[in-house]
């Protein structure tokens, strides 16, 4: 289909790929976002999740525009209530954040520095990897073990200031036993903090899985991350919190900007929290199209990492930049190259169509 500007959305496509969409469109329309382009675009690169808010949260959002005058102390107060209630702790134990990445930020600011490193997995979440050397702090970073799983014996030898555990872990999916997280905040001395990111928690169906959030009143230098982008369907209106005991909540909040949260993201994540039934429904859509996605890789012959979030990371058994580059000239967007696993791709489980989209692709691509 050709737009006003005369161009073909796979022109557009092509063009968006090679980073060169705003030098080549008039002004007007590389200054405007352009959603008849997006629509031919399937987004399966940032594990977003395709169907966005629940409707009551869209609802809540529509009321809190007229409140937009407002700084937003009471939704905040509110929103903190409302988590409290939920996980029954007290309300001085949550710190709500610009997306959980305010709060992966605010553990390095907190916990590492000179002399005070940071000990996480490789690959994992690479953002608290890159605050902790902007906070002169060194990164040590331990590979995954055979199983994808944290390999938490060599993390704890790092002697860090903080240890971030990824659990289930981006980008494979995969996830560290409970029963290894349980014994490793055990070992590790109090007077380090170990920050667990839950960002993918509610896909994760694993007997082996559990939630840390338990045991932050056993332990006071346990601090848990957890966002609204995911389950939730908000990555675009940024929301997470962190979950610790208030000492610990205190050293972060030292950190934090003043008011960092707007007053329409925080009507829509109480109204996200009431909304029980989304949340079960996202689960469901997501386990039941991943299961159809997983099953057509393994008939094209592909192997997955068994995913316990909202993505699966495939084994292309090829170098994997070229694949990831063909499929973008296609339209389909999928994750970036891990430096550490060279020959797979994260994809993010998006709608039925869109994963017979990627499918189709992938298969013409790789054949
Ligand atoms: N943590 C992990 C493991 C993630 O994968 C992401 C985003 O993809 C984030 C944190 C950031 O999430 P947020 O949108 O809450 O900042």
């Amino acid at each position: 289909m050709a737009s006003s500007s005369g161009l073909s959305r796979r022109a557009f496509g092509r063009l968006i790929g090679k980073g060169m969409a705003a030098a080549a469109l008039p002004p007007v329309l590389a200054a405007a976002p352009a959603p008849a382009a997006a629509e031919g675009i399937v987004r399966l690169s940032a594990n977003e999740n395709p169907y966005g808010p629940s409707p009551a949260a869209l609802r809540a959002m529509r009321e809190a525009l007229g409140l937009a005058w407002r700084y937003p102390d009471e939704a905040v107060e509110q929103l903190a209530s409302d988590l409290a209630k939920l996980h029954g702790m007290a309300k001085e134990s949550f710190l709500i954040g610009d997306g959980s990445s305010e709060i992966l930020e605010l553990a390095a600011s907190a916990f590492t520095g000179p002399g005070r490193k940071l000990s996480m997995a490789e690959p994992s979440f690479e953002a608290i990897g890159v605050h902790a050397r902007a906070h002169g702090a060194e990164v040590v970073a331990v590979p995954l073990d055979a199983g994808y799983a944290h390999d938490l014996k060599k993390m704890a030898a790092a002697g860090a200031g903080l240890f971030y555990l990824c659990n289930p872990n981006n980008p494979t999916g995969s996830i560290t036993p409970k029963a290894r997280v349980r014994a490793f905040l055990e070992a590790v001395p109090s007077s380090a903090a170990v920050l667990v990111d839950e960002a993918y928690h509610h896909y994760a169906d694993s007997p082996d899985y559990e939630s840390v959030v338990p045991l932050v009143a056993t332990h006071p230098n346990l601090i848990v991350a957890r966002t609204f982008s995911k389950i939730h369907g908000m990555a675009g209106l940024r929301l997470g919190y962190a979950i610790a005991q208030p000492a610990a909540i205190e050293k972060l909040a030292a950190h934090a900007a003043w008011d960092p949260v707007n007053i329409v993201a925080l009507a829509a994540g109480r109204a996200s929290l009431l909304d029980a039934p989304y949340v079960a429904e996202g689960r469901r859509r997501n386990a039941t199209t991943k299961a159809g996605v997983v099953a057509e890789l393994g008939r094209l012959g592909y192997d997955v990492v068994p995913s316990q979030t909202n993505f699966v990371l495939i084994d292309t058994r090829k170098e994997a930049k070229p694949t990831i580059e063909a499929l973008r000239e296609r339209g389909i967007l999928v994750g970036r190259l891990f430096p550490a696993l060279p020959r797979h791709l994260r994809v993010t489980v998006g709608t039925p169509a869109q994963m017979r989209r990627f499918l189709r692709a992938f298969a013409a691509v790789l054949a």
